[in-house]
């Protein structure tokens, strides 16, 4: 089987328990990231992947094409931080021009992101959804062990000045921290935001953040 044909069947297996078809693809474009956060690594970071065993951008282009071609509207990017790896806004115009690709959108912790929104936007992705766990820098440095919050919210304010909408704010409730929950319920007022809670359970380890 050639590399394409490879592809081809891995998209054509993608259909869930109840043999529906997915139409929604997340590609992780690195396993790198700027931040820390306690419930995702160990403060000294992962063994980071060498360049050639992760997929080049023309190869997630191509097997982009294919995916939409088996039914794939929409994309996601992801990583670690998808902004850390240089040439993302040159992939999105690459994906934006496959036709039947209804959406590309990407998931940031947004402290890249005032650097990028406004030519991701004119590149052609559709959505962002940005992680942010804290609207207190005190308690965000501590959640993503050094993370700046000023920079997230300058993301923040990016992407809602170029106009993505909608913007979805992942917030990961920490048991043990105390964060400003109502503060986000009021920045989802006050804003365009679309703010979401997760609860990362089992992923914590209690230990660290207490
Ligand atoms: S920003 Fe996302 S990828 Fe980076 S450490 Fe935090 S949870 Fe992990």
């Amino acid at each position: 089987m050639n590399e394409i044909s490879k592809m081809r069947s891995a998209v054509m297996m993608a259909a869930d328990r109840f043999g529906r078809h997915v139409d929604y693809l997340r590609i992780s474009l690195t396993d790198r990231c700027n931040l820390r956060c306690i419930y995702c690594m160990p403060a000294e970071g992962v063994v980071c992947k060498a360049h050639d065993e992760i997929l080049s951008f023309e190869e997630i282009e191509r097997f982009a094409v294919i995916a939409v071609q088996e039914g794939i509207s929409k994309i996601r990017l992801t990583g670690g931080e998808p902004l850390v790896r240089k040439g993302v806004v040159k992939l999105v115009s690459r994906l934006r021009r496959i036709p039947g690709l209804e959406a590309i959108a990407l998931t940031t912790n947004g402290t890249l992101l005032a650097q990028y929104a406004r030519d991701l936007k004119t590149a052609g992705l559709t959505r962002v959804n940005i992680s942010l766990d804290s609207l207190d820098p005190a308690v965000y440095a501590r959640i993503t062990r050094g993370g700046r919050l000023q920079d997230a919210l300058a993301g923040i304010k990016a992407a809602l000045k170029v106009g993505f909408d909608p913007i979805k704010l992942n917030v990961v409730v920490v048991r043990s921290l105390e964060q400003d929950l109502l503060g986000f319920a009021k920045l989802s007022i006050d804003y365009p935001l679309h703010v979401r809670f997760i609860e990362p359970d089992l992923i914590i380890r209690v230990q660290e953040i207490r």
